[in-house]
């Protein structure tokens, strides 16, 4: 479903995580791959593949990530995920594939990415904001012009991403919550979820009030 002119949300039932296609050339996470066949037959019977040319991972978790391997196989695509994060899809530890009683599929990452570093498509262009807290190579993914969002799994439209996993760091997620204060956010659109538009720093004030008391019981795994 199109959630922004340009932007299409896949994925997103079960444990998988939203699908993002922007412009029909970029790749945001990627699922588990449980429903690869049925990503693929979607993409390619509604876009030219062969405009595809990355994906970006906002972090190593299976649910995630977890197809990585056969998108590139698929795509040849390059593909770019943060320089914490790397190494757990390089050697498959880290990214929590037990929970889903599955075995990673290895791949290297082609475009290691660092904080600032600047993703472009046609229309669009993305900065990465690092946010460490959900794992240690978390990013979201900042369009300043169009003041959108791709927040990963650091947070969603009623809650933030886990930090109780292996990969979680409390301290460093209220670091990031409050670095996202400076953004100029309108349309945010999160790893699992139905986007939210509008009251973004609300929004963000709020979840680290909860997260400083400590409120937030998560019964879902991201
Ligand atoms: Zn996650």
């Amino acid at each position: 479903m199109q959630v922004y002119n340009g932007i299409e949300a896949l994925g997103g039932i079960e444990q998988e995580p939203n699908i993002y296609l922007v412009d029909g050339e970029l790749l945001v996470d990627c699922g588990t791959g449980f429903l690869f066949t049925q990503l693929k037959d979607y993409i390619e019977s509604h876009y030219d593949c062969y405009k595809i040319k990355g994906l970006v991972n906002t972090h190593c978790h299976f649910d995630n990530a977890g197809a990585t391997k056969k998108v590139r196989d698929w795509l040849k695509a390059q593909i770019y995920m943060h320089v914490n994060d790397k190494g757990a899809l390089e050697s498959g530890d880290g990214m929590l594939a037990e929970f889903f009683d599955a075995r990673p599929k290895i791949v290297t990452i082609d475009k290691p990415l660092k904080d600032g570093a600047k993703i472009k498509t046609s229309n669009f262009t993305f900065e990465v904001i690092h946010t460490p807290g959900h794992t240690p190579g978390s990013i979201c993914l900042y369009e300043e012009n169009r003041r959108i969002l791709l927040s990963g799994d650091t947070i969603f439209d009623e809650k933030i991403g886990r930090t109780d996993l292996p990969t979680g760091d409390s301290s460093r997620m209220l670091m990031s919550l409050n670095r996202l204060l400076d953004l100029d956010v309108q349309y945010l659109f999160p790893g699992h979820g139905p986007p939210k538009i509008g009251g973004f720093s609300f929004h963000v004030k709020q979840m680290i009030q909860h997260f400083g008391q400590k409120r937030f019981i998560n019964y879902d795994f991201y």
